[in-house]
């Protein structure tokens, strides 16, 4: 599962940051996943818990923020949002859009005490 191994490295990354600005525990994990990120949402709460078990993180609150995602058409040309991967284009209905947007996964802000 691809989502407990982006967990186990935000850990990691969230365990660095407590070496150069030391805190007892996280509150709040606040993510940007963006909609064509590939990532599932509910697998990736499991994930945290999972990765989070026995670290600084483990009663943390996960607060995710999904913007829609960016895409191309490369039947009609428009610029369209899109929520996930197999959605077609609303203009024309194809299914050849290569994303441009919304495709991040990155921490906005960690909540520490
Ligand atoms: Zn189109």
């Amino acid at each position: 599962m691809h989502e407990l191994s982006l967990c186990m490295e935000l850990i990691r990354v969230i365990e660095d940051q407590a070496r150069h600005q030391p805190f007892r525990r996280v509150r709040t994990v606040r993510l940007v996943v963006g909609a064509l990120a590939g990532v599932e949402i509910e697998a990736l709460r499991f994930g945290f818990t999972v990765a989070a078990q026995g670290t600084l993180a483990e009663s943390a609150v996960l607060e995710i923020e999904q913007p829609p995602g960016q895409a191309v058409c490369l039947d009609c040309g428009a610029v369209v949002e899109v929520r996930d991967r197999e959605e077609p284009c609303p203009q024309c209905g194809g299914y050849f859009l290569r994303a441009r947007g919304g495709t991040e996964l990155r921490v906005v802000e960690l909540e520490v005490e």
